[in-house]
């Protein structure tokens, strides 16, 4: 059973909806409500809100993380 599972993140990719929120998550940038400050600055001209993060993106880490709910987790079993 655990063999069969397959991350729900997986078939977003798959589909081509993952893409389209990130296209969702980067207009919402250009007014940014993308948390609830709403400061509503447009990153991509260089104007910084509250968290003073710009419009580039950064992963900070990745790594396996297995402490998650299991839809995040996905299939442990080859690890
Ligand atoms: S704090 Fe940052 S992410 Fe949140 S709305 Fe302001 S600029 Fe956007």
């Amino acid at each position: 059973m655990l063999a069969e599972f397959e991350p729900v993140y997986l078939k977003l990719h798959q589909t081509g909806a993952l893409k389209k929120r990130a296209r969702k998550l980067y207009e919402l940038m250009h007014d940014c409500v993308f948390c609830p400050r709403l400061c509503r600055v447009n990153r991509f001209a260089g104007a910084i809100g509250i968290c003073q993060a710009p419009a580039e993106l950064r992963v900070s880490s990745y790594n396996p993380h297995f402490g998650e709910a299991r839809p995040l987790v996905g299939d442990v079993s080859h690890q």
